[in-house]
């Protein structure tokens, strides 16, 4: 039996399409309907088939959901929660899966009616590809999924809203927003910046090593293009509402750097070593847990 009768995907790009795969498979909706702002993206999805209904109109979307989802770039948010206050079903879970937790409550929150249950959320999980093709059912397998109730949420809500994203694979977590926006800030946000940043650093210089930059590209440059390659929209949204963490976690790494300078600069060997034997220990602590692989250049043949 399914847990919902109708579950709504608001945005089917990669992680809204990932997430009506996965919910079919685990046939844990008798009905997935879905909108997108975008009419080709609509068009494509209605090719591919995940979703059961497609609907031009937001509001006609959300209508009658047992759950709805937003999927969209957190950016755009606070309009959709406007649009689809007054469509929302009494009763209903509205959730999302925006990267920052905070941002999204401050936006959202307003406009959630009393009989609603606001449970924000965020998958720990997703790849450098965008748009209704990149979706996949098993993208969660695994993964963590952290839910960030707000102060009053119901506990069955939260309950309910659990169950449904074990049932699309993954573990979950309950952690408060904030935490969960300063723990990212480290794990994921700062990594996309600092990727941006060496790969933007490496374009300006391929002008003076002609072409070098990308030819030697697998000596380690080449895993930082692929987070690089994330999408600016996306990640425009990322830094623009995380902010006092980032800045936060961007200072300290800011003070390492120039720790690891100084060991450069005055050839202090032991420095470099200790800091390096203890950076490998996280990867194989990675490893370990089952949030990689072990195989060697992450599986790859070249
Ligand atoms: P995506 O592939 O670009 O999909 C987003 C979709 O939302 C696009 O089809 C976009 O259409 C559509 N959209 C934009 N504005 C909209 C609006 N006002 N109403 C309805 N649809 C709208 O992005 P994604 O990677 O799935 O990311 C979606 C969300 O997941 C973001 O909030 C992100 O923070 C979160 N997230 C992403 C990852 C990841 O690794 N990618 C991981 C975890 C969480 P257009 O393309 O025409 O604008």
């Amino acid at each position: 039996m399914s847990m919902f009768d109708k579950i709504t995907i608001i945005g089917l790009g990669l992680i809204g399409s990932s997430i009506a795969h996965a919910a079919r498979r685990g046939v844990l909706a008798k009905e997935i309907s879905g909108h997108d702002a975008s009419p080709a993206v609509l068009d494509r999805a209605g090719k591919i088939g995940f979703c059961d209904t497609l609907h031009a109109d937001i509001g006609d979307c959300v209508e009658d959901a047992q759950l709805v989802i937003l999927c969209a770039p957190v950016g755009a948010y606070k309009a959709i929660a406007e649009q689809i206050a007054r469509n929302l079903a009494k009763g209903a879970i509205l959730s999302d899966v925006g990267s920052v937790k905070g941002a999204v409550i401050r936006d959202v929150g307003p406009f959630v009616p009393q009989d609603v249950h606001f449970i924000p959320a965020h998958p720990i999980a997703g790849t450098e590809y965008s748009g209704p093709d990149a979706g996949f059912a098993s993208l969660f397998d695994g993964r963590w999924a952290i839910l960030t109730p707000v102060p009053g949420s119901d506990k069955q809500a939260v309950e309910k809203l659990k169950t449904f994203w074990q049932g699309l694979g993954s573990q979950v977590d309950v952690m408060d927003s904030s935490h969960h926006d300063l723990v990212l800030a480290i794990t994921s946000h700062l990594p996309h910046l600092i990727a941006y940043n060496i790969v933007g650093t490496a374009h300006d210089l391929e002008k003076v090593t002609e072409g070098e930059v990308i030819k030697y590209s697998a000596s380690g440059f080449r895993d930082f293009t692929r987070i690089a390659a994330s999408d600016p929209t996306m990640w425009r949204d990322v830094f623009l509402n995380n902010r006092d963490a980032v800045l936060e976690v961007l200072g300290r790494f800011n003070e390492d750097l120039a720790q690891l300078q100084r060991a450069v600069r005055n050839g202090d060997g032991q420095t470099l070593f200790d800091w390096f034997t203890r950076t490998r220990a996280i990867r194989r602590a990675i490893v370990d847990i089952g949030q990689d692989t072990a195989a060697p250049n992450f599986g790859r043949k070249s």
